[in-house]
């Protein structure tokens, strides 16, 4: 039951930071809650898979449960997940910048990417101070930015064959105020994978600058060609000021599990710990399980997945193409179609028309920032015969 406002209570907003008040709301919610529970819609809009967490994952955290490991525990994670990331990170990316095994002292476990992105951003960032953001972006970037009181300056990505950066749009835009590049690759919702030289390029502009960088490399591993993405561990030197964003929420199936990692130098150990203390007081014990048996035993199912999302990435690009209305640069990373649709330049109209009209939810590019205008994002880490229905009731509709 709605009960009206009386007129004697407060403004609420009026009570609040403004800074707070004036976070730009997600566009993608927008869309979302529009189309909610629409009976036989299928829901392309969020950036998750409909696969439930392999069974080997959940049986860690079930078992941890049932060793009664219900306290608080470890503000930094528990021993036994640090040192299962260092492991992973060293056989993933074969060695710490400047040599040897990476140490678990590096990583931090956090409430997923988005908890480690949080942090990284309040180490750096305050009123005032201004971060570049490759764009389109996704829209947390921002927010997170916005919540620290900086502002975000987007550099546009150019879409020529692919999705490219060009490095003096990058450096051009750095200002006395600039004090970080919020740089994501694979890119979410581009698909942007960032070759080895434009990740040098970046780092010679933020070194030249004295800039920090956060990474989001949260899609690193779910490529289509090659075991990885190129990273900014290929070509950083330990001194690098350089924050890396990591989940267990793509990879292995776990957005529901709410955990990540930061990375950043050991000496920021005490610093980082009193943010989680002060924030969060530390992840659950038992989702630490979980992500440890992930990162120990999850190479099978990842395997799986890509290969899951390569064929219905081939299924929706190849759909789209042959309406002849549908443009795009197929995506080599991540699980998202960033498209635009010629006749239409309105991203949220032609949201909400599919909703109603074709029964397909996809998020309006408008809400991933400048040069997002006129696409949709469209999740492809799904069932290949959903994606081949979701196609085909996209293409009736254009063809209409
Ligand atoms: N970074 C990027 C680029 C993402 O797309 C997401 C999730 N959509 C995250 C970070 C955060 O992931 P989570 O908080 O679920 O671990």
């Amino acid at each position: 039951m709605n009960v009206a406002p009386s007129p004697l209570d407060p403004d609420w907003l009026d009570q609040i930071r403004p800074t707070m008040r004036g976070v730009a709301t997600s566009g993608i919610l927008e869309v979302f809650n529009y189309g909610r529970g629409r009976q036989g819609l299928i829901p392309l809009w969020v950036g998750e898979g409909d696969l439930p967490t392999p069974p080997f994952i959940c049986e860690a955290a079930k078992a941890s449960l049932d060793r009664g490991e219900t306290f608080y525990t470890y503000q930094r994670g528990v021993p036994e997940l640090r040192a299962a990331i260092a492991a992973y990170m060293t056989r993933v990316y074969g060695a710490a910048p400047g040599g040897g095994a990476f140490s678990p002292e590096n990583f931090f476990v956090t409430i997923g990417g988005m908890h480690a992105i949080e942090i990284a951003t309040r180490l750096i960032v305050g009123p005032g101070d201004e971060a570049l953001i490759p764009s389109p972006a996704w829209p947390n970037f921002v927010g997170a930015l916005e919540i620290s009181g900086a502002r975000a300056v987007p550099v546009r990505l150019d879409r020529t064959g692919r999705w490219s950066l060009d490095p003096d749009k990058l450096a051009s835009a750095v200002t006395p105020a600039t004090r970080l590049i919020f740089f994501n690759t694979p890119a979410n919702p581009t698909g942007f994978v960032a070759t080895r030289e434009e990740i040098a390029a970046t780092l010679a502009i933020a070194r030249r600058h004295g800039l920090w960088i956060i990474a989001d490399e949260i899609y690193g591993r779910l490529t289509y060609d090659g075991a990885r993405a190129p990273s900014f561990h290929d070509v950083m030197a330990p001194d690098d000021k350089i924050l890396f964003v990591q989940t267990l929420s793509k990879n292995w199936a776990m957005t529901g599990f709410r955990v990540g990692w930061l990375e950043a130098p050991p000496a920021l150990g005490e610093v980082i710990e009193n943010l989680i203390q002060f924030t969060t007081s530390g992840v659950p014990v038992f989702t630490q399980r979980a992500a440890t048996a992930a990162l120990d035993q999850g190479e099978e199912f990842l395997a799986w997945q890509i290969d899951r999302c390569r064929r219905s990435r081939d299924i929706l690009c190849e759909g789209l193409k042959a309406t002849g209305r549908v443009r795009f640069s197929e995506p080599e990373a991540a699980f998202y179609l960033f498209c635009s649709v010629d006749g239409f330049a309105d991203s949220r109209a032609l949201a909400l028309s599919l909703i109603d009209e074709a029964g397909v939810g996809a998020a309006p590019g408008g809400a991933f920032g400048p040069g997002g205008e006129s696409h949709l994002r469209l999740c492809f880490a799904r069932d290949p015969d959903q994606i081949a229905d979701a196609t085909r009731r996209m293409a009736n509709w254009l063809n209409r």
